[in-house]
């Protein structure tokens, strides 16, 4: 099952998305080019936002977001600090949010 909204967890951070860059990357993924598209895709990981949550646990807030947001942080990748590397990714769009 696909989930396109989750509620704001304790290390995460919610924003406002105010602006954002389309690059070639973007339209090989709307093109399906590189095979792994997902569809319904909103383009788009090079962004600019306002920050509207932050998480329980979220102590200083830097946010600077591209196209890998999320890892599994337990992966051998991820404790070699690959996680872009990481099977369990998710990307800034045509990702499935685990
Ligand atoms: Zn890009
Ligand atoms: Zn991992």
């Amino acid at each position: 099952m696909l989930v396109y909204y989750r509620e704001t967890g304790d290390e995460d951070v919610r924003f406002k998305v105010l602006y954002c860059g389309i690059c070639h990357s973007d339209l090989h993924s709307i093109k399906n080019e590189w095979g792994n598209s997902i569809y319904r895709m909103v383009p788009g990981h090079e962004i600019v936002g306002e920050v509207t949550e932050v998480g329980g646990k979220v102590t200083k807030v830097k946010v600077g977001i591209g196209c890998l947001v999320g890892a599994c942080h337990s992966c051998d990748n991820c404790v070699n600090d690959l996680e872009n590397y990481c099977p369990k990714w998710t990307l800034t769009y045509n990702s499935i949010n685990t």
